[in-house]
């Protein structure tokens, strides 16, 4: 599962999430030298433990970056397809559905994929190249147009290119765009799993909403999205891989997240140091009205898995003059989960990037040319998503009651346009680009997450 011959260009990595991992394994595979550090001294935080949708975006860079072997090993760990999503009221009366038939070639599917077993297929193989707890403290010139990494227990890295794949608090971004900025939205969402295990025994739970990525929209001021990981058997095993990386590691589950202003939720400070209880009962006072079905789902999703996060976003991207040194992921462009496209677009940077340092490792382009091409890509891509997703969070808690009547209404007249429909929902497999205009024009009009 090695590259090639190694090439001269040495790469610093300063991040080892998802963005930054499948960026080593890319260069891994063309032979361009990369090192990988990473602040956090455990490869498999627990807090992990929880699936992340994939699309045909964030499939197309695995498939490209991840030796065969491991491609095969991620095809066979990964969840059911999305196929497809539906939005309802919060009486669960249907506004549209829509169905995704499944994509001729593995890659442009979308998947539900347990977030630990991906990282875990990340770092195969990169044993040689992860520093685990090296934390950046920052960076400088060093001799001959290099750049040297400063870490805060002293040690330094010296590399011809350094990308900042170190997330939302990003210090490489804090160091080379010091005027970009994150913002809190004042947003927040709770959310928990449902295990799925024994759902025979629990009849109340209608099929639908374990099939689709099911959108609640009551009449203003939240939502709600229910999806589903399940584990699928899917190709043939894979050989060469380590056996632990195919054993399941998190059971099939319903996943729901309610999304709200933070101060809708009624409870003072910051969510996320409430206890689980607590978490619990402010939802079910937030959905005391909702379908009797919705209302047991939260209060039978085991209290330990309940959780609550604020919700950011990148402002905007700047421009800047190109260097040795860039950034990929939320580190540049972090946007908020509702339509889980921040992953999907670090894992397309990466393969984006991958491709442009192996030309510049071959010395067919230079290397600031390399990245200020990689920067004007992902600046038009990641900019639309940033823009998209922040706008469907902002819809999605407003208190305009019309415009969310409007919007049900105009989901209801969709709904038997087929064309309209298909349209408005289209997988991200059928996209050239990022969400297209219908999506950008109406009120919560996007069915990606
Ligand atoms: C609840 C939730 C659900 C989500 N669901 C989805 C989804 O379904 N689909 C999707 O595509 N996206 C989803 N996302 C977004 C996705 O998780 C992020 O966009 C993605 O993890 C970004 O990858 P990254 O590599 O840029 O950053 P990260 O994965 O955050 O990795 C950054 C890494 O850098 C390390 N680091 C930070 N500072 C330093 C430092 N100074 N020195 C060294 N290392 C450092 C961190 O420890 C971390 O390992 C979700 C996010 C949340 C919060």
């Amino acid at each position: 599962m090695t590259g090639s011959s190694d090439s001269a260009l040495r790469v610093l990595v300063i991040g080892g999430g998802l963005g930054g991992l499948c960026l080593a394994q890319g260069l891994r595979r063309r032979g361009v030298r990369a090192v990988v550090f990473e602040r956090d001294p455990d490869p498999t935080p627990p807090a992990e433990r929880y699936s992340i949708d994939i699309n045909a975006f964030g499939n197309r860079a695995l498939r490209e970056c991840l030796p065969p072997p491991l491609w095969d090993a991620y095809v066979a760990i990964a969840g059911q397809s999305l196929r497809g999503v539906r939005f309802v009221t919060e009486r669960l009366d249907p506004l549209i559905g829509v169905d995704w038939p499944a994509a001729e070639r593995a890659e442009d599917n979308d998947w539900r994929v347990s977030r630990h077993k991906l990282r875990q297929v990340l770092l195969t193989g990169l044993d040689a190249q992860v520093h685990f707890g090296r934390k950046l403290a920052g960076y400088e010139p060093a001799r001959d147009g290099r750049v040297r990494a400063v870490f805060e227990d002293g040690s330094e890295a010296v590399g011809d290119v350094l990308i900042g794949a170190d997330g939302v608090g990003s210090r490489v971004r804090k160091q080379l765009l010091p005027a970009a900025e994150v913002r809190d939205l004042r947003i927040a969402a709770i959310g928990a799993k449902f295990p799925l295990a024994q759902h025979g025994e629990r009849p109340w739970l209608p099929g639908p909403l374990l099939e689709r990525m099911t959108i609640v929209l009551p009449s203003a001021s939240c939502g709600m999205f229910i999806t589903q990981y399940r584990r699928t058997e899917r190709g043939t095993r894979p050989t060469g891989v380590p056996d632990d990386l195919l054993a399941p590691d998190i059971e099939d589950h319903a996943f729901w997240s309610l999304i709200a202003r933070r101060a809708g939720f009624g409870a003072p400070g910051d969510l996320r140091d409430l206890p689980s209880g607590e978490m619990r009962d402010l939802v079910a006072g937030m959905v005391r009205g909702w379908s009797p079905v919705l209302r047991r789902l939260v209060a039978d999703s085991p209290l330990h898995t309940f959780a609550a996060i604020s919700i950011q976003s990148s402002s905007a991207i700047p421009q800047w003059e190109s260097t040795n040194v860039t950034l990929l992921g939320d580190a540049i462009h972090t946007m908020t989960p509702l339509q889980g496209l921040g992953g999907n677009t670090a894992l397309r940077d990466a393969a984006r990037l991958c491709r442009n340092l192996a030309q510049a490792a071959e010395g067919r382009l230079d290397v600031r040319a390399a990245l200020g091409d990689y920067e004007a890509q992902m600046r038009r891509y990641a900019g639309d998503a940033v823009r998209v997703s922040r706008r469907y969070a902002e819809q999605f808690v407003s208190d305009n009651r019309m415009g969310r009547a409007g919007f049900k209404a105009f989901l209801r007249v969709a709904d038997n346009i087929p064309p309209l429909k298909r349209r408005l929902f289209a997988p991200a497999r059928a996209k050239a680009g990022w969400p297209s205009a219908p999506q950008s024009r109406s009120a919560l009009g996007s069915s990606r997450r």
